[in-house]
């Protein structure tokens, strides 16, 4: 039985998450607009749809043709004539409040009054934005993993007043595009599986930071110990070190405790341009890190 309930989203905020949001849920069939003011950013999110459409060309996964498809689902329109009135928004634009609250004052204005809003911040509960619409019963958290596809998981939390339906709807989307979703009981600063590695993430900046251990012994420690391709650094390096630095502001506004405020060590790297993989430069190098190859790992 087909999960869909309905065909016309738009991802607002082009970057890494939201380039990905939209190529899993074309993927899975919806018509998607992706919107985004910023030079060159829609260009530049087709471009990482079409690497990763390759890539399972490459692997034998989907055929060119399906490629195509997918491809076509994918809308980037020039201006506000070219949209399709949505069923469903995901924002996923810098992580900052401000922004999104802007974002959700206008998508609440163009809108239907049926279209759900949802925010793909890391950190940054719906409650500080619900009031910038006069729908919060129809907006959600919906926080989805980085790669989308390689992690399908996405947490769902609500606001003040997010009804029963647009939980029972935006799970069923999940489910839709072949994500899993996890409910997010209580309001919570991370949600679910980001306290944790809040803590993790924390803890291993600041390791390093103190000098006490190179990041690179951090990430080979974490590699060997739970058996994983990456360690935190190389974790980061994907996020977006700009990112990161983002969400532990956002922690630290609420707990004003000053352990909470980003490390000079991630900062330095910011100032020099060095935000990750999308930069091709971060706490490793792109696109093949130092990790990837077996006798890093052992050391050498
Ligand atoms: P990013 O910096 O790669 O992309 C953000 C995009 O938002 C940029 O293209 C920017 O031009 C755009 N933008 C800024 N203002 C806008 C506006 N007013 N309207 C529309 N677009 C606007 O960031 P990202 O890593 O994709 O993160 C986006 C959101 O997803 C953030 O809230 C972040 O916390 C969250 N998130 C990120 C990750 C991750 O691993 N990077 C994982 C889960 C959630």
């Amino acid at each position: 039985m087909s999960l869909k309930q309905f065909d016309t989203l738009w991802v607002v905020g082009a970057g890494t998450m939201g380039a990905q949001i939209a190529l899993q849920s074309a993927t899975h069939g919806y018509t998607v607009f992706m919107v985004d003011p910023a030079p060159h950013a829609l260009e530049k999110a087709a471009e990482r749809q079409r690497e990763e459409l390759d890539a399972r060309i490459g692997r034998g996964e989907i055929t060119s043709e399906t490629a195509d498809e997918i491809r076509k689902k994918i809308r980037f329109p020039s201006s506000m004539n070219e949209l399709s009135p949505p069923d469903l928004v995901i924002e996923a634009a810098t992580e900052n409040l401000e922004v999104k609250r802007e974002i959700f004052k206008i998508l609440d204005a163009i809108c239907p009054v049926y279209t759900l809003l949802a925010s793909n911040s890391s950190s940054i509960k719906i409650s500080a934005i619900e009031s910038a619409t006069k729908r919060p019963d129809r907006v959600l958290n919906l926080h989805f993993y980085n790669p989308v596809w390689q992690r399908p998981v996405v947490e769902l939390m609500r606001g003040t007043a997010t009804s029963d339906e647009t939980i029972e709807t935006a799970r069923r989307f999940a489910r839709s595009i072949g994500v899993t979703p996890l409910m997010v009981l209580k309001e919570s600063t991370g949600f679910l599986f980001n306290r944790v590695w809040r803590a993790i993430k924390k803890e291993c900046l600041h390791l390093v930071d103190e000098g006490v251990a190179s990041f690179e012994d951090v990430d080979r420690a974490w590699m060997i110990a739970f058996e994983q391709p990456m360690g935190p650094f190389g974790i980061m390096d994907r996020i977006g070190l700009d990112v990161v630095r983002d969400i532990e502001m956002t922690y630290y506004k609420e707990s004003g405790d000053p352990s909470d405020t980003p490390p000079k060590l991630l900062l330095d790297k910011i100032e020099k341009g060095e935000l990750g993989v999308k930069t091709g430069k971060g706490f490793y190098d792109y696109p093949h890190p130092a990790y990837e190859n077996p006798d890093w790992l052992k050391g050498e």
